[in-house]
Parts: structure tokens; sequence; C-alpha cells
């Protein structure tokens, strides 16, 4: 083990790319060490996958946000690419650092390989420590009382919102070192996306960085949050936080988050029971954690077992137009178009867009969890897993798979004004609220009149509604059948 008080500490960045409220700088701020920020670009990251393109986008904004944040403190964020283990071991003998801390991941193969750099640098006579920088709690915090953890949401919830306290936020530091360590430009890393650039529309709608994800909250506070339990299923409103991203890359920790909303509750907040609707929003994220901790594989596999033996359709064709947003349903179009022009999507339509996938179209959930994977700037491997796997039935907890979505009562549902539809699906613009979540249904003259010309300016549905419920039952039952 290396010395009590480290003297020199190397702090490495992961999914937790803040100074603010970060365990991690506070431990080695609290032992009055020169602090070494470093960001290590790794081949894959959580599951043991790369990285997707939204994710690098992203990330190059974030990291130069957070290189901006330490050089005003003095220091440098010295990045470098490769294997983590060898990096380190280079950067210990560089900076002369006795001591590596970090923040915690939760998936494998990574906590395999912390695990395997934490020992190998314990073997040199280095202090290596890992802290919980990006999660409420961590996921195995909670257990029901016959054990074991929560499968479940609602008691888990539960559990959370009458014990969970957030710890006082600790302190960023004042000063770093790193000047004079070589590293790679960020620039170098190439992570903007191109061939092709479909980044263009992200600019306009996020800010990536420590900063971008305060203002988020504030903004988030000041108005929608009143609203929130009401409005977070309307996609044709901006009643959500739009948090997902600056969690993920952990600009903004959820304690932050709680103590925030916390503060406005205690404060008399006169929507209290929307405050907390938002914080079980916040908590479904732990939840996701919890399952994909002890359920390492559920990133990739089913984690009820019995879908092992679901007979997925295979079609290149529909996954296309599903992933172009050309399926013919207006409201699942509009989600796919947002999801590639903003990298993001509204939670409503994540779950209609991911019925129609795995229900509809009978495709395997995880064709759509590839997609997302690398088209959302919040591609997480624990909410992402749990919300596929939560809509194709196959999940703990999860919507049963006889739930199918109507894509067109979900439309008129949620996007009541029809805004949603007409900004993404731009062709239908014209078209009366009273047609304008099944276009087909439109006498001539309507369409004629709204300029659409169904098969050439709009698809028409890749499968009749009826259709395709049937199917998907009918799937449902054969696996029954197989059990
Ligand atoms: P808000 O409504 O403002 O909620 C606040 C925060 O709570 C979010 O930022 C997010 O961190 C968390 N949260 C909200 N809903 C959920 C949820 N259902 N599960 C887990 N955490 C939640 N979320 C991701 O962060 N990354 C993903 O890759 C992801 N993939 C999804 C895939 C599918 C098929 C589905 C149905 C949901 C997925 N979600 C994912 C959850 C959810 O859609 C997003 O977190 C949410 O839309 C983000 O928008 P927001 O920040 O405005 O959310």
């Amino acid at each position: 083990m290396g010395q009590e008080n480290p003297t020199s500490v190397i702090v490495w960045f992961r999914n937790d790319l803040r100074l603010a409220d970060h365990a991690a700088l506070a431990a080695a701020v609290k032992a009055d060490a020169k602090i070494f920020p470093v960001y290590i670009l790794e081949d894959t990251v959580a599951g043991g996958r790369k990285l997707g393109g939204a994710s690098k986008w992203w990330l190059d904004k974030s990291l130069k946000s957070l290189r901006s944040a330490i050089s005003q403190r003095g220091g440098k964020l010295i990045c470098r690419k490769g294997d983590a283990e060898k990096v380190l071991h280079d950067l210990v003998s560089e900076t002369g650092a006795d001591a590596v801390f970090w923040g915690r991941r939760y998936t494998q193969p990574e906590m395999d390989r912390d695990a395997d750099i934490k020992k190998a640098l314990q073997d040199e006579g280095i202090e290596a420590e890992s802290f919980n920088t990006c999660l409420l709690t961590e996921p195995w915090s909670y257990q029901t009382t016959s054990g074991g953890y929560y499968k479940v949401f609602t008691p888990y919830w539960r559990a959370v919102r009458s014990s969970f306290e957030a710890p006082d936020p600790v302190q960023a530091p004042e000063t770093f070192a790193g000047i004079g360590i070589n590293g790679d430009e960020i620039e170098s890393w190439e992570l903007h996306p191109s061939k092709p650039d479909w980044s263009k529309g992200f600019d306009d709608m996020w800010t990536p960085g420590e900063e971008g994800a305060q203002e988020r909250l504030q903004s988030f506070l000041d108005g929608p949050v009143r609203e929130y339990e009401e409005m977070r299923n309307r996609p044709d409103q901006d009643g959500t936080s739009g948090l997902s991203p600056h969690l993920h890359h952990g600009e903004i920790s959820p304690a932050t988050v709680w103590r925030a909303v916390m503060g406005r509750i205690n404060r008399g907040l006169q929507e209290e029971e929307s405050a907390w609707s938002f914080l079980s929003e916040i908590v479904w994220r732990e939840f996701s954690y919890v399952l994909i901790y002890h359920n390492p594989k559920m990133g990739r596999e089913n984690y009820d077992s019995k879908f092992n033996k679901m007979e997925w359709r295979s079609n290149k064709k529909d996954l296309e137009l599903w992933q172009k947003g050309k399926t013919g349903y207006p409201i699942v179009d509009a989600g796919m178009r947002q999801l590639w022009a903003t990298g993001w999507m509204h939670n409503r339509v994540r779950m209609i867009v991911a019925s129609l996938l795995t229900k509809h179209l009978l495709l395997n959930w995880t064709e759509g969890e590839d997609w997302f994977w690398d088209t959302l700037v919040d591609a997480d491997p624990a909410s992402n897993a749990a919300g596929w796997q939560w809509t194709a039935g196959s999940g703990a907890d999860a919507s049963p798979y006889f739930r199918v979505f109507n894509p067109i009562t979900q439309g008129q549902k949620f996007d009541q004004t029809g805004a949603y539809v007409r900004r993404w699906c731009p062709e239908l613009k014209k078209l009366p609220n009273k047609h304008l979540h099944a276009p087909w249904e439109a006498g001539r003259h309507v369409l004629e009149k709204a300029g659409i010309e169904l098969g050439k300016t709009y698809p028409r549905p890749i499968i009749e509604h009826r259709q395709g419920r049937q199917r998907a039952l009918d799937a449902w039952e054969t696996l029954k059948g197989k059990q």
C-alpha cells in the first residue's frame, strides 16, 4: 500500500467530467496533495463497447470545457490514448505521483479492468482508490427485506425516497498541476463526427460541460419542474430537464440535482409532488445501475431468459426505414428524426419507437439499442439497456410484451397540439390535427390540400397497426408455448 497522505495525486476522470462535487477530487484536496488531472481515451468503454458517434461528439466538447476550467486553475488536463493501465503506469513515473484516484464504473468488463489496474498500482507501492462520482448511492446500497437487490422499481423508489439524504457538496480544487507533462491535443482525437457529420443540429440544443449542465438545471428549476408530473409525457412541450447527457457524462452530480430539488421542496414549493416525480426519474437512472451491476450481461442479453427463444425477424430494410424515420407513423418518424438531428429523443417517444421496433416490426431490441447507442448523446449502458428491455418486455419490472403501444393514439394523446410531428415531419405540417397522426385516413382532398402524396412525399405505414399488433401477439403466444 502507498503512504497514508499522498503528496501528489493523479485524478483519472471518466464519466465524471466536472470539478464540483467530485469525490475523487475532494479526497485529493483533503490530503492537500498536488493534483494531476488525467483523461484516458480507451479503445472500449461501457460493456466493452466502443463509444457511439453522438457520445464522441459530446465527449469532444465536454473535455474541452474541462480543459479550460482546469487551465483557469493553473493546471493542464493531461489527455492520453490507449491502455489505461499502461498510461497510468507511465504517468506515475512522469509525474512522481504517489496516488491515483478515480470514480467507479459499474459495468463489465470495466470493473474487472479497474480491479486489475488497482492491484497493479498497489503492487508498485502507489495508493489507488476509487470513489462514487456518478450515482446517488452505490448499486449495492439498498437491499430488500428478504435480502438481495431490488428487482421492482416502486419499492426501490419508496426505500430511496424515505431514507436518502444527499451528503453535503464537496469542494472543487482551487489549483491543479500538469503543466509540462506531455499529452495529446483533444482535437487530434477527431471525436467530432465526419462521414457524415450529422451533428450540425446538436450545437443549437446543447452546451456540453459543467456550466451548460448547471444552466440546464437552473432553467428547469425556474419553470418546468412545477408542471413536470403533467408535462413530462408531452413531447410537444418543453416539459423535461434535458439533463440526461450532462448526467451521463458526469458534468453534474445526481446529488447536486437532488439537493437543488430538495431545496425547492423544503422552501415550500407548491407543486411538491411534481418535484418528487422528477426525483423518481433520477432514481430510475439509479435503478438501471442496480440492475446492470447485478446482471452484467443485461446490456446485450435478455434479463428474462425466456425471451432467448423469441422468434425475432431479421429484416434490414424495415430496420433502416425505422432508423431513418420513414415508417409512415408520424410520431415514430418525428422521434427518429429528432434523434438524428439532435442526439436526443423525448422519453415518451423513445417508448413508442421502441415498441414499434420490437412489436410491430418484431425486431430484436438489441438492434434498436445499437442504433440508440450510436446516435444518443446520453447513450448510457445501464439506462439504454434497461429502457429497451423494459419496452420489449424482457427486462426487470418490464412492461409486458403483449402491451403493444398504438402509435396513432399515442401520438394523438401525447402530441395533442401536433407541434412535435409538425416540427420533425414538416412535410405533414399542413395536415389538420384530426389526421396528423394517421395521414392515410385523411381523404384525398384533405391530403391534396395539405400537399401530401402518400407513398411519395410521406410513406404509407410500414405495417398496418392491427396486423403488426396481431403478429406480435402471435409471436408472444408461440414463445409462451415454448416454456
Ligand atoms: P427528465 O424527465 O428530465 O429526467 C431527469 C433525469 O432522470 C434524466 O436526465 C435521466 O438521467 C433520468 N431518467 C429519466 N427517465 C429515465 C428512465 N426511464 N430511465 C433511466 N433514467 C431516467 N436515458 C439515458 O440517460 N440514456 C439512455 O441511453 C437511455 N436510453 C433509453 C432507451 C429507451 C428505449 C427508453 C424507453 C428510455 C431510455 N432512457 C435513457 C431514459 C429516458 O428516456 C431519458 O433519460 C430521458 O428521456 C432524458 O431526458 P431528460 O433529461 O429530459 O429527462
